[in-house]
């Protein structure tokens, strides 16, 4: 089986990985030389544009940064639909607006192809593991089509429904991490200045109700070592919550909660933290309250 992948970033990377140490033959692009060389050092063949990695392949893997990226890789001038062969299939890993997998689904049938959306959780750690959960939205015969790349990269995959409705469901995933996160943040904050241990505070509520996969991941990895290489960048949480709200906004469904988590990625962004993990908007909190969450 030939398979194609776009985007060698946090995620990609392993993952593309994963299915080169399974021996499937790999083709890969991505704008980041060091990220393809990488991934030829190990085997896979680097290709110049996204219609030479489609070119030939059974199964193409997007996994980028947001919908205008991938719209391009997908339908651009040299874009993987240029290519893709009839009967072939995109899988795309990515996390975007559900009606944007519909669109590049509905121009991947037109080319007799298919495209999934099946985008994931489980952070870079599932990545590498082969762990993530993994939503999918299609038909029952393309996730059939797709196992043999997912069972390499997911040890939970859910068919969620028709095209879009992996998208759906993770934009209501990543709107609860984002909110999590600040509120995790907020309360280890307020936690240490009452004199709180970080550990202390870990142990017992990680075995409480206040717990949340926010602070058992996130707690000791990140913030108590104070080192906050992403991980999952607020760059890409601030995009998700767009995703919801934006999405919310559509339908006329209020999301209070998430607008204001929002509103801390926006100020970890501006303080030049776009591209740190989305634990790192605890600095924003420890720098008001004038204290450090630090082992
Ligand atoms: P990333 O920014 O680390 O990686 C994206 C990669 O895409 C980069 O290597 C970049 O160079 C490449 N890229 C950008 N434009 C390109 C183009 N035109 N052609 C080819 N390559 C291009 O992001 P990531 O953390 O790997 O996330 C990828 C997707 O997965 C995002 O949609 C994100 O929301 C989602 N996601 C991330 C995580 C996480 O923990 N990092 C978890 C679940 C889902």
């Amino acid at each position: 089986m030939k398979v194609g992948f776009i985007g060698l970033g946090a995620m990609g990377r392993p993952m593309a990985k994963r299915l080169r140490a399974a021996g499937l033959e790999l083709a890969v692009f991505d704008l980041v030389t060091a990220a393809v060389e990488e991934m030829a050092a190990l085997g896979a063949v680097p290709k110049a544009t996204p219609a030479q990695v489609a070119e030939g392949a059974d199964i193409v893997c997007t996994s980028l940064p947001n919908s205008a990226i991938l719209k391009n890789v997908i339908l651009g001038e040299d874009g993987v639909l240029k290519t893709l062969k009839p009967g072939a299939l995109v899988v795309d890993l990515s996390s975007v607006e559900p009606q944007v997998s519909r669109q590049l689904a509905g121009a991947a049938k037109e080319k007799g192809a298919a495209m999934i959306d099946a985008p994931v959780s489980g952070g870079v750690s599932g990545a590498e593991k082969g762990a993530l959960t993994i939503m999918v939205g299609g038909t029952a015969a393309e996730l059939a089509q797709a196992e043999p790349v997912l069972q390499h990269l997911g040890k939970k995959i859910y068919h969620v429904g028709d095209s879009g409705s992996g998208q759906a469901i993770k934009l209501v995933n990543n709107l609860l991490l984002g909110a999590n996160m600040a509120a995790a943040a907020e309360a280890l904050t307020l936690g240490s200045k009452l004199g709180l241990k970080p550990e202390t505070m870990l142990d017992i509520i990680s075995q409480s109700s206040g717990s949340s996969y926010a602070l058992t991941a996130k707690a000791a990895n990140f913030i108590f070592k104070g080192e906050f290489a992403p991980g999952f960048a607020v760059d890409l949480q601030y995009k998700d919550l767009g995703l919801a709200i934006s999405t919310a906004q559509s339908m006329s469904v209020p999301l209070p909660m998430g607008t204001l988590a929002q509103q801390i990625y926006e100020i970890a962004r501006a303080k030049g933290q776009g591209r740190e993990d989305i634990s790192s908007v605890i600095k924003f909190y420890e720098e008001l309250a004038k204290t450090e969450v630090r082992s």
